[in-house]
């Protein structure tokens, strides 16, 4: 390889995807120099089209395509409606009526990610970032302990390198680039399920205002979601556990009618609308071992965002969540860095603290959620219990699952809002009289937590830990709060 095939540049991104495009903005906002290397050509297609608040609100409204977004005509999603637990009827959370403050007509929605997030990748490109198509990286390139770069294959099929100051790997879920920063995820033993979706040509709808809401529905063999993208278009799927497998095995239209008929809520609103057979949602796919997390999501010159770092499961709609907030987290760590204001191991060690605490809760009350022996009461119960959410139990579950309990700020009608602080308490012994058979009980030294930095014991559950960072004023790095002594 000649000197004429390696370039240099402050951040490399692996992956255009909600983590990777989000990173890569927020640092080139800051002026640095970003490649972003993508395999794909966009619009590409990928599962996870129900939003939350906090990406549409927050993470949006920071990159600068709130107005974008709303103009994109995607359905407005008021809430979530459920057929699970005891009680027989569905219930509905509603995330402007639950949460006073909240006050948007247009709290989330539900989007085609095909144009998602190439919306979202044509904005970092606005904001100067380099990205490449048809680029697909092949591994990393080190210095001693300290990852420098990346090897990839460009789009005219020339192998090329690329040095930086900082390697993230917002390759998501399929590549395996994570290894380099610390070896094997860590699969979950309480969530190992498998999906099986597809696309309708409309169904029903449930009526306003809640016509844009996610639907879940709990049935014997598993979950169905079922989420109105566009009125002539639905995504539906179903979620078992490995114990069932069989059912998602052979023909997969056949397995995905059986499981439809097995939901008499879900027949309903399907009932006499074919589904889609061409184009890209013609097809009917399937995702298992989606549930892990990395040991570790950062070294030296190395950082994992996204799918890369960690996953839990799609019924509370967190995953564009966890990685577009993951992705503001690391670009706050690496403009702290680039600005020599906070030492990196300090700098990072703020973003995989507060990541995994946002990963912790959803994964700690999705066990608690998939006790379908109890009603949203005990769930609502839950989420408070897990948060320490200082207003009620149902304000602790909608701000819980809105991905509102960071503490972030969001753009509202009446300008900016900012969620009330909680605490998380003390983690140990919060359950003492938990089912340990049928839940894992929530554990810091559980191994899909045990990592660096976790929160041992509880720790404030937002703004600076003990010996924490800030973010800025303007929220792209972090700063050493005034009452502490510099960091630097
Ligand atoms: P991705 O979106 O996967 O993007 C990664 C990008 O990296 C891709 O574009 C890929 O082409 C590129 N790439 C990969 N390897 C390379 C390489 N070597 N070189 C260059 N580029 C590379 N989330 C929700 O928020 N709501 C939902 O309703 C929801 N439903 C889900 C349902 C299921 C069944 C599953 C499994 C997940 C669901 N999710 C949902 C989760 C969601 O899909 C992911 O969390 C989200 O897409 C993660 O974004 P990301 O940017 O980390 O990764």
């Amino acid at each position: 390889m000649t000197a004429a095939d390696t370039e240099q540049f402050d951040v490399v991104v692996v992956g255009g995807g909600p983590a990777g495009s989000s990173l890569s903005t927020l640092v080139a906002m800051r002026g640095h120099r970003v490649l972003l290397l993508e395999k794909e050509k966009f619009p590409r297609y990928q599962i996870g089209e129900s939003l939350l608040p906090a990406t549409v609100l927050g993470t949006c409204n920071l990159l600068g395509v709130g107005d974008e977004l709303r103009r994109a005509g995607f359905t407005v999603k008021r809430g979530g409606s459920f057929k699970w637990g005891t009680n027989p009827e569905p219930w509905t959370l509603d995330f402007v009526a639950s949460i006073p403050g909240l006050q948007v007509p247009e709290p989330a929605y539900q989007v085609e990610r095909m144009k998602f997030d190439d919306l979202l990748l044509r904005n970092a490109r606005r904001n100067g970032v380099d990205v490449r198509e048809n680029c697909t990286v092949g591994g990393v390139l080190r210095d001693g302990d300290r990852v420098t770069g990346v090897r990839f294959v460009d789009r005219e099929a020339q192998p090329r390198t690329a040095l930086a100051r900082y390697v993230v790997d917002a390759s998501g879920n399929g590549s395996r680039i994570h290894q380099e920063v610390s070896g094997q995820r860590i699969y979950s033993d309480f969530f190992r399920n498998i999906a099986l979706f597809g696309y309708f040509r409309g169904g029903k709808r449930l009526p306003a205002p809640y016509s844009g809401n996610i639907l879940s529905a709990a049935f014997k063999s598993g979950w169905f979601w079922y989420i109105p993208l566009r009125p002539d278009l639905t995504s539906v799927g179903a979620v078992v556990s490995r114990e069932m497998a069989d059912k998602v095995r052979g023909d997969r239209e056949q397995a995905l009618r059986a499981l439809i008929a097995e939901s008499p809520l879900i027949s309903d609103f399907l009932d006499g609308v074919p589904r889609v057979t061409e184009g890209v949602y013609g097809t009917i796919r399937t995702r298992k071992d989606y549930s892990y997390s990395a040991p570790s999501f950062w070294r030296p010159g190395m950082v994992l965002v996204g799918d890369a770092a960690c996953f839990v499961d799609p019924v509370l709609s967190s995953g564009v969540h966890l990685a577009t907030y993951s992705g503001l987290l690391a670009a706050r760590s690496i403009n702290a860095v680039l600005a020599g204001d906070v030492p990196e191991a300090t700098a990072f060690d703020e973003f995989e603290s507060r990541y995994r605490r946002e990963y912790g809760n959803f994964y700690e009350f999705l066990v608690s959620f998939y006790d379908r022996h109890v009603d949203e009461n005990s769930y609502f119960w839950s989420a408070k219990k897990i948060t320490n959410h200082p207003a009620s139990d149902l304000e602790a579950f909608t701000s819980l699952v809105g991905g509102l309990t960071t503490g972030e700020q969001v753009a509202t009608e009446d300008g900016i809002w900012q969620p009330p602080a909680i605490e998380l308490g003390t983690a140990a012994g919060r359950y003492p009289d938990w089912d340990t058979d049928r839940h894992i009980r929530f554990d810091p030294r559980h191994p899909i937590f045990e990592a660096r930095q976790w929160v041992p014991g509880g720790v404030p559950h937002q703004g600076p830990r003990p010996g924490g960072l800030i973010p800025s004023s303007d929220g792209l790095q972090w700063t050493v709060p005034a009452s502490q002594p510099s960091a630097g």
